[in-house]
């Protein structure tokens, strides 16, 4: 019986690649390097893309966090021409970037409702990333009340889909790994490594991606999807 829903934070309740394309967009407007009339949509992606590039290679040990930050804007701007001639440049260039993003921070528009359904669980959230920046978004977007814990794997030290995260997660609520669901917007490193660690995954697929479900562990093991979080409540139902 499940009692404890757990959530992965970015692009599952937050909408985090809107914020980061609306953000550079509105900062690269800010800084007159482009043409009014240039691609911004092209350049909102390419942004995006070094995002995943950078910060997988900080999740994997390859960087540190102020480092894959300046490595993003360095690989950003270069087309430019632009350099910087210091890590403080970088590091000043990115907090800029990073009021923009803050500005454009918003839930995803099934989030507030479906957490509001599960008032019979205990929520928490396990997310890639560090506390002093995820905790703010959680209260900024006045959702942080829902959740009895927050698991940041800069505080834990490993990063899904590595079980001992989502271990370490059940571990403090206090439940077996049975008794716990994980949602998450990655099939692999949500709900595939969730699925390793004992728990129930669940695939939050929101663009009805097919690539990976017919894969063997996938259809092994016992993984939810669901397209929308307006149908968390019946796949736990299911599940119960
Ligand atoms: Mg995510």
């Amino acid at each position: 019986m499940i009692s404890v829903v757990l959530f992965d934070l970015d692009d599952t309740l937050f909408a985090h690649r809107r914020a980061v394309e609306d953000g550079v967009v509105a900062h690269l407007r800010s800084t007159g390097l482009v043409d009014p009339d240039a691609d911004f949509a092209a350049e909102a992606a390419r942004w995006s893309a070094l995002e995943e590039h950078h910060y997988t290679r900080y999740l994997h040990g390859e960087l540190d966090y102020l480092g894959q930050r300046r490595a993003r804007a360095a690989d950003f701007l270069r087309p430019y021409g632009v350099e910087f001639d210091s890590d403080a440049a970088a590091e000043d260039w990115f907090e800029t970037y990073l009021r923009e993003y803050r500005a454009a921070w918003t839930l995803h528009h099934d989030a507030l409702p479906a957490l509001r359904t599960l008032s019979q669980f205990r929520l928490g959230i396990i997310t890639n990333g560090v506390t002093h920046f995820q905790q703010p978004k959680l209260e900024a977007l006045g959702i942080s009340s829902f959740f009895e814990h927050v698991i940041t794997s800069g505080d834990f030290g490993a990063v899904k889909p590595d079980p001992s995260i989502f271990l370490h997660a059940c571990s403090v609520f206090g439940v077996e790994p049975s008794q716990a669901a994980y949602v998450g917007d990655r099939l692999n490193t949500d709900a595939v490594g969730a699925s390793r660690a004992g728990l129930l995954g669940i695939w939050l697929n929101r663009a009805g991606d097919r690539a990976g479900l017919e894969t063997a562990e996938v259809a092994n093991a016992g993984i939810q999807t669901i397209s929308t979080l307006a149908d968390l409540s019946a796949c736990l139902a299911g599940a119960i």
